[in-house]
């Protein structure tokens, strides 16, 4: 008979609200306060975020990693447009045509990555490679911070990017969905892996860092988010009772509490990986550079898993996808390790 099923790796949106932000939400409960963004505590999350990246930019919060990313890359963005992205992309494979339809028909083109990557040579191509009014004209780069093989642009890489799509007129999103993973995994100041490298516009996840439903929407060039409050209640987008979502980022952007859950997520994640790697056939994939393991599993030690109980995806990546969360125990680690049969 199978065990109960454990979800414990197989998302990083699948374990609870983190305490932090749990009682951010508990504290800001008490009393009445302006809606729709309009109260003194979704003014301090902001000016926080200002703070945290040390630029006067705009910053806007909706409920999700898809809104943010398709709701971002239609201010960049004309329906004649095209966004370059990876083939491995959360908004090209995982959003449902979101980011098409919130733009009214922009195109995303894909890139081969390499480990996630996009490389220099292929964004270039396509940029280039027409220029004539019968094709989508490439008008945004949107590149992923930590990718979605769990692997991290160092600033040079991401600099050179930005650089080379600027001087053909681009605009660059990031998706962040794991960004503060990305952060605690290098050196890099916030401002570093941003705007200092060019970054535009950055969706910066909040659900798979241990918060309540919420991406925060950063504008570094202030003027792509003209009217952007109307394309958020346009969309359904606009939570009323902000001060629950603003609360919470204040709370996570307070003494290094993002870093202190990013970090913890990362590390597990590396011991998940060292203690696979040395389990006869199973081979690592990507480095670990953030909260993501991706390994090649023999079947029958798949099977073996399963049976223990552990869910996990094997559809990204070519092998079997393992996250770790705020929320992961270093027992977690042990027993799935154990289960897999490392002595
Ligand atoms: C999870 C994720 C998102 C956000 O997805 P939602 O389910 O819409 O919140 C965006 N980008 C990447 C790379 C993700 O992994």
């Amino acid at each position: 008979m199978n065990a109960e099923p454990k979800y414990h790796f197989a998302s990083d949106n699948t374990s609870g609200i983190c305490p932090e932000a749990w009682q951010a939400l508990e504290e800001c409960n008490a009393g009445y306060h302006p809606s729709y963004g309009a109260d003194a505590i979704t003014a301090k999350a902001c000016e926080r975020f200002r703070d945290f990246f040390e630029t006067d930019c705009e910053v806007f919060f909706v409920f999700n990693g898809t809104a943010a990313n398709s709701l971002s890359l239609a201010s960049l963005c004309q329906s004649y447009h095209s966004v370059i992205c990876s083939d491995l992309s959360h908004v090209e494979t995982d959003e449902c045509g979101a980011p098409e339809f919130f733009s009214n028909g922009s195109k995303l083109l894909t890139a081969k990555s390499s480990l996630g990557k996009l490389e220099p040579a292929d964004v270039e191509r396509l940029i280039t490679h027409r220029n004539d009014l019968h094709y989508p004209k490439p008008r945004a780069l949107s590149l992923s911070q930590s990718t979605e093989l769990g692997t991290v642009y160092r600033p040079g890489e991401l600099a050179g990017l930005c650089g080379l799509v600027k001087q053909h007129g681009l605009s660059v999103h990031m998706d962040g969905a794991r960004f503060f993973n990305a952060l605690a995994g290098g050196t890099a100041s916030p401002a570093e892996i941003t705007w200092k490298a060019g970054v535009d516009v950055l969706c910066c996840g909040g659900t798979k860092l241990g918060m309540a439903v919420t991406e925060a929407v950063v504008f570094f060039d202030k003027a792509l988010a003209r009217d952007f409050e109307y394309r958020c209640k346009q969309a359904g987008q606009l939570c009323s009772k902000m001060r629950f979502i603003s609360a919470q980022w204040q709370r996570i952007l307070t003494d290094n509490v993002w870093q202190t859950h990013a970090s913890r997520a990362n590390g597990l994640a590396r011991k998940l990986a060292d203690g696979l790697g040395k389990i006869a056939g199973v081979q690592i994939l990507y480095p670990v550079d953030a909260n993501a393991v991706f390994a090649r599993l023999p079947d029958a030690l798949k099977l073996k898993l399963k049976s223990c109980g552990w869910q996990f995806y094997s559809f990204i990546g070519g092998g079997s996808r393992l996250m770790c969360s705020w929320a992961t125990t270093e027992t977690d680690v042990n027993a799935f390790l154990a289960d897999a049969g490392q002595s």
